[in-house]
């Protein structure tokens, strides 16, 4: 089972909006009073709390009786966090003895969670009706990408949380998704090799390409550069917004190219292949001017959706030791770094095989990925052919001999 979040974008009426803004100010106004109190009584249990506090949030703070259990609930939990990370040494000396030393905050506009006796959702007309201080709101329009609508409508379950972010109202929900039975035999891997001109290069030749967005983030970086050299608090707000839109893109460009990436895969029949991140860390070295441009957490972000999109569809994953993918020569074997003259071409000085260095690359992925499946799920039998010793595979079209 998979646990996860949708974001959707509600669409309120002015109405509406003022209902929500006044509804989130009211709630985390009394999580406030409710968080002073529990500081008071040395942060007693959650059933002590509510014996405290759940009276006075119904009628000094008018909160519904469902939304006020949820309060006091967000409460504990904050406190819960906070000596997590004591305990955990994340939050240390005077941070540490700062935040023991008052009781917890919360911004006005703090994300406040609803469950589903105080927030209904009706996927056919895509609106939610949900408790604000002003009675039940009905009717407010939602959107989302469809595919996350589809999840959404099919398995959504327990609290959603209603956040405020840049003049706009959205509700991010979780879904919990049954992951589909991987298939231990798949007929073959996509190898995937992971790169900076492009992102990814299957071991089909299928290329995803990074251009668009590392044009988009080289504009943003000089963008950036100029808000700093402003050093005002204008520019630093401007900073943010856009440092948090560049993530985004970086993100969105992610889980369309591990969901093709996944989607080709299932069709196939096949299991995917990439290589270890270590491997592409070492490899993946760049020149000062363009680090930071792509870095490694973006390669991070794509194997993890890429693992668990797979996971849902079943498709089993390999994942291979990245040393000489680029240098050996998945026809003859023969591995040099002269086999490599430059960054994006492959010529093998042992039998002139050449072609892209990232499908080569990409195909090396493939074969490793079959062995590594076969040693680890294949009994060995020995009159047993494994897929590892089938050398007939040949890289595809764009390789070519020279
Ligand atoms: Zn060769």
């Amino acid at each position: 089972m998979g646990k996860q979040v949708v974001q959707v974008k509600l669409a309120p009426t002015l109405e509406q909006s003022q209902a929500l803004a006044a509804t989130l100010l009211a709630v985390n106004g009394a999580a406030n009073w409710t968080s002073r109190t529990a500081f008071a009584h040395g942060v007693p249990r959650e059933y002590e709390l509510r014996k405290r506090t759940y009276a006075e949030l119904r009628t000094e703070h008018g909160l519904g009786s469902q939304v006020a259990q949820l309060v006091i609930k967000k409460t504990c939990h904050a406190y819960a966090t906070i000596a997590g990370l004591i305990k955990a040494g994340r939050l240390q000396g005077k941070p540490a003895e700062k935040a023991r030393s008052k009781p917890v905050e919360f911004r006005p506009d703090a994300a406040q969670a609803f469950d589903d006796r105080c927030l209904s959702w009706q996927y056919d007309t895509r609106t939610i009706s949900i408790w604000t201080l002003e009675g039940r709101m009905r009717g407010i329009p939602f959107t989302g990408h469809p595919d996350h609508l589809k999840v959404l409508a099919a398995h959504r379950k327990g609290e959603s949380d209603l956040v405020f972010r840049n003049g706009n109202w959205y509700l991010i929900a979780t879904v919990e998704v049954p992951d589909a039975e991987q298939h231990t035999r798949p007929v073959d891997f996509l190898g995937v090799d992971m790169g900076i001109a492009n992102i990814a290069t299957t071991s089909d030749g299928d290329n995803y390409a990074g251009a668009g967005l590392r044009r988009y983030r080289r504009r943003m970086a000089k963008v950036r550069a100029e808000l700093q050299a402003k050093g005002t608090k204008s520019a630093k707000r401007k900073l943010k917004a856009r440092s948090r839109r560049e993530a985004r893109a970086v993100k969105d460009n992610n889980h369309r190219i591990a969901k093709q990436l996944v989607g080709s895969a299932e069709r196939t029949g096949r299991g995917i292949g990439i290589e270890d991140l270590a491997g592409i860390r070492d490899r993946v070295r760049l020149p000062a001017a363009q680090r930071g441009e792509l870095n490694s957490w973006s390669f991070h972000q794509l194997q993890t959706f890429i693992a668990y999109k797979a996971k849902r569809a079943g498709v089993p994953v390999a994942v291979v030791d990245a040393r000489n993918t680029s240098r050996r020569c998945p026809r003859c074997g023969h591995t040099a770094k002269a086999n490599r003259p430059n960054r994006n071409h492959f010529n093998c000085v042992g039998c002139g095989l050449a072609g892209p260095a990232d499908l080569v690359a990409a195909v090396n992925i493939r074969h490793r990925a079959r062995t590594t499946w076969a040693v680890v799920n294949q009994p060995i039998v020995a009159d047993t052919p494994q897929p590892a010793a089938d050398t007939s595979d040949k890289p595809r079209t764009s390789v070519r001999d020279s």
